[in-house]
C-alpha cells in the first residue's frame, strides 16, 4: 500500500487555519526570495506551480494567498500518520516527508481486505487531520505508487495481481517513477508513448539506447519493479541542505560560515539516520542562476561535520568565485550504515561525544539552540524543509 498526502504542506495549513479553506495557498519561506515549495489544489488549478518565485505567482495569480511553512507541525503531523500506519502493519516505510509504503502482507489474516485498510487509514487521517490523501494497492511497490498517483487527489486504487498489466497497458509511460521530461522525450522519439508501447518494444533496442535502464525501463512497463532485490533498507542515496540567502553573499568569509552551517546540518542528519558517507558536494548558484557542482570523495567514511565542512571548504577554494552566490549547498552521497565502531575514525571519539551532546540539547531545545559561534556570522532566516525531507522515527 502506498500513501501520498495531496497537497500535503498547503492541506495542513488549510486544515489548521480555517480562513485558508477553498483558497489558493501557497507555502513559502520567509525570505524575499523564498520559492513556493507546495500549493494548494485552488491555487493549482489556477496554474501556480511548485518552485515558482512569489513575483512569478502573483503575476500569475493576484489573489494568490502567501503562507510561511511551519516545518514542525510537517514533521509531526508526519510521525503521527506514522503511527497510524503502523496499528496495521510493523512494515512501513516513510519515504518522504508526505508519502509511506506500508506492507500488508502480514495484516491480512487480521483485516478483511488491503482495502478496508486504506478505507480506514484514509478516514482516520481525514478525521483527525483534516487532509485526505491518495491511496495505491497493488502487488509491488512500483504499482501501488502508480495507482496511488492514479486516483489523485482523494483517490484509492487497488490493482489485483492479474490486472496489473491491463492497469498499465494504458498510462502514459512518464506514469512510470523516475521517468521525467528528458526520458519520455526519449521514449516519444522512438514511438513509444504508453507502457503497453513500451512494454512490447524489443528490449535489444532499449538496452543499446539506454544501459541497463534499458532492462529496468521494460520491466517497470510490465508492472514488475526491478528494484525490489535492490532495495537498499531505506538507505537514502544522498542527504543534502541548500539555502538561498536574503542577499548575494561575496565575502568568503560569510560564505565559509555558511558551509559551517550546511555541513553541521548534514552531519547531523548523517548521525540521526545512523549513516557515515565518503562522497560530499558543494554547490553554489550565482546570481544569473547559473549553478555549479563540484564533489569530492574521501578515502574514508564519516559522519562528521568538521571533516565535510573542511572537504567543501576545500572544494569552494578550487573555484574561482566569478560573482557573489545566492545559493549554496552542501550534500552527502555514497553512503552506508554506521558500524558501531568509533574508533573507525580514528581519535574523534572525544569530538563524536561532543556532537552527541549537542544534538541532545538541540533536540530538546531546538534546531541550532546550541551551534559552533561562526555560524553567528550568519543571519538567521526561516526556511522551509524539502517535500523529499525524511523525518526519522526512532520507534518504528
Ligand atoms: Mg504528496
Amino acid at each position: 500500500m502506498y500513501i501520498d498526502m495531496d497537497a500535503y504542506f498547503a492541506s495542513v495549513e488549510q486544515a489548521s487555519r480555517p480562513y485558508l479553506r477553498g483558497k489558493p495557498v501557497a507555502v513559502v519561506g520567509s525570505g524575499k526570495r523564498t520559492v513556493i515549495v507546495a500549493s494548494s489544489y485552488e491555487a493549482k488549478r489556477l496554474g501556480i506551480k511548485t518552485g515558482m518565485t512569489r513575483g512569478e505567482a502573483i503575476r500569475k495569480l493576484p489573489s494568490l494567498v502567501f503562507v510561511e511553512g511551519r516545518n514542525n507541525k510537517y514533521v509531526d503531523t508526519c510521525v503521527r500518520i506514522h503511527e497510524i500506519l503502523l496499528r496495521y502493519t510493523p512494515e512501513v516505510e516513510i519515504c518522504s516527508i508526505d508519502e509511506f509504503f506500508a506492507d500488508l502482507t502480514g495484516s491480512l489474516l487480521l483485516f478483511p481486505s488491503p482495502a478496508d485498510i486504506a478505507a480506514a487509514v484514509k478516514r482516520e487521517i481525514g478525521e483527525r487531520f483534516g487532509i485526505t490523501c491518495s491511496v495505491g494497492i497493488a502487488p509491488n511497490k512500483l504499482v501501488a505508487k502508480i495507482a496511488g498517483e492514479f486516483g489523485k487527489p482523494d483517490g484509492l486504487v487497488a490493482v489485483e495481481k492479474d490486472d496489473v498489466e491491463r492497469f498499465m497497458e494504458g498510462l502514459p509511460v512518464e506514469s512510470i517513477p523516475g521517468i521525467g521530461r528528458k526520458m519520455k522525450e526519449a521514449l516519444n522519439a522512438l514511438g513509444i508513448r504508453t507502457c503497453g508501447e513500451l512494454r512490447d518494444f524489443p528490449v535489444s533496442v532499449l538496452r543499446r539506447r539506454f544501459g541497463i535502464w534499458g532492462d529496468y525501463l521494460s520491466f517497470m512497463a510490465r508492472g514488475t519493479d526491478p528494484f525490489r532485490a535492490r532495495d537498499q533498507g531505506g538507505l537514502p542515496r544522498s542527504i543534502g541542505h541548500s539555502m538561498t540567502f536574503e542577499k548575494n553573499i561575496g565575502d568568503r568569509v560569510v560564505i565559509r560560515a555558511r558551509l559551517l552551517e550546511l555541513s553541521g546540518m548534514v552531519a547531523r542528519r548523517l548521525r540521526k539516520e545512523k549513516i557515515v558517507a565518503k562522497g560530499f558536494s558543494l554547490t553554489l548558484r550565482y546570481p544569473d542562476f547559473t549553478t555549479l557542482t563540484k564533489r569530492m570523495t574521501l578515502p574514508f567514511y564519516t559522519p562528521n561535520g568538521r571533516i565535510i565542512y573542511e572537504t567543501v571548504t576545500a572544494l569552494l577554494d578550487s573555484f574561482r568565485l566569478k560573482d557573489a552566490v545566492r545559493l549554496l549547498g552542501v550534500s552527502a552521497f555514497n553512503v552506508r550504515r554506521f558500524a558501531a565502531n568509533p574508533s573507525l575514525f580514528g581519535g574523534l571519539d572525544r569530538e563524536e561525544r561532543l556532537w552527541k551532546a549537542v544534538d541532545d540539547v538541540n533536540d530538546a531545545f531546538g534546531e541550532c539552540s546550541l551551534r559552533p559561534a561562526t555560524t553567528l556570522l550568519c543571519v538567521r532566516h526561516h526556511w522551509v524543509i524539502s517535500p523529499a525531507y525524511r523525518p526519522v522515527c526512532f520507534f518504528s
